[in-house]
Parts: structure tokens; sequence; C-alpha cells
């Protein structure tokens, strides 16, 4: 089994280099372990049982998770980028990753999700649609409700699969619920609530939707209430 803590290659040349304070380190340290049990959690959802081999798929989530918490690790130590209100807000953005990609794991059905989990990262190591889909969670463009029907996330899936790899983000979001649709899809009703209407799914200085204070809920809850929530029913 994969720890994302335990992969520390880059934070050892980083260390080597920088050396900053042990209670910062610590702190990674800390926050790993929710990014860890995120990690299990997933993996569960995969199909992996204590003492198994992980399946398919967990490579690619470890490493997907991993990079987003050594770049948000790394970007803090920056001079100055602590004390940047603009680093503050990133930050509680990348902290929702874990409880995101949880969730849109815990909605996409069991025989898809190691199809999706491969699709987090490209072969190249970049991000692909799924961790795209993903960030767009943490960051508020749009919402995947616990509630999301199956065939809604199957079919979100297909089209966020079939984008151009450069527009791997969607642009809108249904008006009710902030379930993601894809730009130039047909604007029939919403696959998850059955409203009609899109929004633009980053609406710069403008006021929140009711759905991303519901998303800020959502992702903002103990990893591991919400692992146990997702292991058992899903
Ligand atoms: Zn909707």
């Amino acid at each position: 089994m994969k720890n994302i803590t335990t992969r520390l290659g880059r934070l050892e040349a980083y260390f080597a280099e920088r050396a900053p304070a042990k209670a910062a380190y610590d702190g990674f340290l800390r926050e790993s372990q929710r990014w860890e049990a995120a990690s299990r959690a997933v993996a569960r959802l995969l199909g992996w049982t204590t003492g198994q081999e992980p399946p398919r798929g967990h490579d690619e989530v470890v490493s997907f998770l991993q990079g987003e918490l050594m770049g948000d690790f790394l970007d803090g130590f920056n001079p100055g980028r602590q004390a940047d209100p603009a680093y503050q807000r990133i930050r509680i953005v990348v902290s929702w990753t874990p409880a995101a990609a949880l969730r849109f794991f815990a909605a996409v059905p069991s025989a898809n999700r190691i199809t999706v989990a491969e699709s987090l990262m490209a072969p190249s190591g970049a991000i692909a649609w799924a961790g795209e889909l993903v960030r767009g969670m943490t960051r508020l463009s749009y919402r995947v409700p616990p509630n999301a029907p199956p065939a809604a996330a199957v079919a979100l899936c297909d089209d966020f699969a079939a984008q151009p790899i450069d527009a791997g983000s969607c642009d809108v979001a249904c008006i009710d619920c902030g379930f993601p649709r894809v730009p130039g899809a047909d604007a029939g009703p919403c696959p998850c609530c059955g409203a009609a209407g899109v929004v633009p799914a980053r609406p710069e200085g403008e006021a929140e939707y009711s759905w991303q204070a519901m998303a800020r809920m959502e992702l903002g809850i103990r990893i591991g209430r919400l692992a146990r929530a997702v292991t058992i029913t899903s």
C-alpha cells in the first residue's frame, strides 16, 4: 500500500537546501495524516481490503494527492508566502482536496471507479481530466452533491473524458445544485436535480451561489467522519 507521507524524495532535497522550522514540518506531517486517511478510503472505494494488494488506480490516487499536498507545502515556504492573503485562501482550497476526492469517488458507481482513478493522472505525470474535476470541486467552481444519481456521475465522467486535454475544467454549473455542466453540451435539465438553468462556475467578484455554501460545508467535514460515511454506504 503506497503511502503519501513516506514518499518524501522531493522534500528531502528541499530540506537539505532550506531547512524550514521543525514546527512547520510537524504541521505538514499532521496535515498529511488527513490526506492519508482519504487515500485509504478511496482505496476501499476501489475495492481494496486490508491485507490485500492495492487495486489498480490506487497509484494514481496517491500520486494525485501527493502532488497537491507537496505543491501546497513547498509553496508555503517561499519567502513572504505565509503572510500573503492570497496564499491563505489557496491553502483553504487545497485543504479541501481529500474531501473532494472522496466525495467524487463515492458518487461514481463502483464499476467505474478504477477507470476514473486511472484518469486522475496522465501518463506523462500531468493532471488528467479526473484530477481537474476534483480541483474544480475544491475551487467551488461546481459541486458533486452527495445524492447525485449514479447515472449523472457516469454522464459527467463521459463528458469530461471527451473534452480536449487543455479544457479539462468545466465552465458552467447547475444553478440549483452546482452539478458541473459541460460547456456546449445540450442544455437540457440537470441530470442531478432536474433544474434547467446554468451559471458561470467562477463568478469573479459576485456573491456566492447557495450551492457554493453547501459545498463549503461538505468539503470542510472531518475526513475520518466522511470516510466512514462513504465507505459504509457506497
Ligand atoms: Zn442540478
